[in-house]
């Protein structure tokens, strides 16, 4: 059909109130708000008026216009084969920890006691929760994240004094974030004892005295020294007095027999901890968040320190993680437990419904992530394809992350739920090598 001129067209053009009228342009306004979609819908207008698009696709062309999710934040499929990967937002949760964020992201009774009508303890049941995982705990505290969990505990019980700690303690956690730069950001001062490799109990029993306002246990979590090694445990520390804090960062709660090297919340408290931190997107398989278990009169020193209000968790977060805590495995142990030979079998499904002679299954071993437990392997299999896949996928319309190792690339599905796998089978086809 030959193009109407421009005069004919410019009469034809919808009006902007029609437009917004149309079901699926008021829907896009519940989504995006009415300022954006007006504008796409006037760009459009225009289009038709200078005779670039005709008339009747003013609606089409306003819909494309628009994004198609409401958040810049882009969805992709880890398939790196690292469980907890810090830069696609560690943790991915569980259903009931989605559905149970969704719930609280309205108004809620998140510090309010319906049978009294007043004011009670900000998430308790999310701190029941966690009671009820870790007995060994006689009260809890949920912050922003572990950061903000350790430097709270550091604060409140020695700033203006000395937090006792081992030099083969003092570690980065990532992104430049160091701990002694962040304890003593907020007025405590260092005690450094021992050395990277060695640190003794006698280390640490000359320097508590008077002005110790804590000491610190940090679980190394990211490096691994060897050799001649010496460390003081817990529960030889618990007994020098001062109250102890055990940074055991990933947040495992009770001991797990695959990670038998990672410190619990569970046994450090059962040593004579008085506080363990960690957080809640790590192993815990949680929202982020920091975790604040120990007794109750140092728990209480923490929540009613200034510092609390400003690291204070949100309800979405207190609600996900209660759902965590209580409900059913969450995917980052789906992925640390994945069965190899299931693996194998999935990859080997992958491999089928791909073009001949472009991939093939092969071993290839997963690791924690999260700067939890290093050198652990976590045995599996992966999918190889050319190098240069990586690229291409990461840049598909629903990206898939993979790895690249020795000139290949390997599709590692350990962190994906098997119905991902058509996916990422089509995304690998949509390649253009
Ligand atoms: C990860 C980690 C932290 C920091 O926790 P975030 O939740 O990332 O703030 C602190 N200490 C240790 C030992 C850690 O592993």
């Amino acid at each position: 059909m030959p193009q109407p001129p421009p005069a004919d067209a410019r009469r034809l053009v919808p009006r902007t109130d029609t437009v917004l009228a149309e079901p699926a342009v008021a829907q896009a306004v519940s989504r995006f708000g009415r300022d954006t979609v007006r504008a796409v819908v006037q760009a459009a207008q225009e289009s038709a008026r200078s005779g670039v698009i005709a008339p009747d696709e003013v609606v089409a062309a306003a819909l494309a216009a628009l994004p198609a999710r409401t958040t810049s934040l882009q969805p992709v499929l880890n398939a790196t084969g690292v469980v907890i990967h810090t830069n696609l937002g560690r943790a991915p949760l569980s259903n009931a920890a989605v559905e149970a964020m969704t719930a609280a992201a309205g108004t809620v009774d998140v510090e309010l006691d319906l049978s009294t009508g007043r004011r009670s303890t900000r998430g308790r049941g999310t701190l029941t929760a966690l009671l009820e995982v870790v007995p060994e705990a006689e009260a809890a505290l949920v912050v922003n994240n572990g950061a903000a969990a350790l430097v709270l505990a550091t604060t409140a019980l020695a700033a203006g004094r000395e937090v006792v700690v081992s030099r083969g303690e003092l570690v980065e956690i990532g992104d430049g974030f160091r701990l002694p730069d962040l304890i003593t950001s907020t007025g405590a001062r260092l005690r450094e004892v021992g050395t990277t490799n060695r640190t003794t109990l006698a280390d640490y029993e000359a320097a508590v005295g008077p002005d110790t306002g804590c000491i610190l246990k940090v679980h190394p979590s990211n490096f691994r020294v060897e050799g001649f090694t010496s460390a003081v445990p817990v529960a030889a520390l618990a007994v020098l007095g001062p109250p102890v804090v055990h940074d055991i960062g990933s947040g495992l709660l009770r001991p797990h027999r695959l990670l038998p090297g990672e410190p619990d919340a569970a046994r450090s408290l059962a040593d004579g901890a008085a506080l363990v931190t960690c957080s809640g997107d790590k192993l815990l398989g949680g929202p982020q968040a920091g975790l604040v278990l120990g007794r109750t009169d140092t728990v209480t020193r923490l929540r009613r320190h200034p510092l609390a209000r400003a690291v204070r968790a949100d309800k979405t977060t207190l609600a996900a993680l209660e759902a965590t805590v209580r409900g059913p495995r969450p995917p980052v142990w789906e992925a640390l437990e994945a069965d190899p030979d299931r693996l194998r079998a999935r990859c080997d499904a992958l491999v089928a419904a791909l073009p001949p002679g472009l991939a093939s299954t092969v071993p290839a071993d997963g690791v924690v992530g999260g700067g939890g437990a290093p050198g652990h392997a976590l045995p599996g299999w992966a999918v190889a394809l050319p190098e240069s896949y990586a690229a291409s996928l990461r840049l598909h319309d629903r990206p898939v992350l993979a790895r690249v190792e020795r000139g290949r690339c390997l599709v590692d599905l350990r962190c994906l739920p098997s119905d991902a796998d058509p996916v990422v089978a089509q995304a690998i086809r949509d390649v253009r090598p």
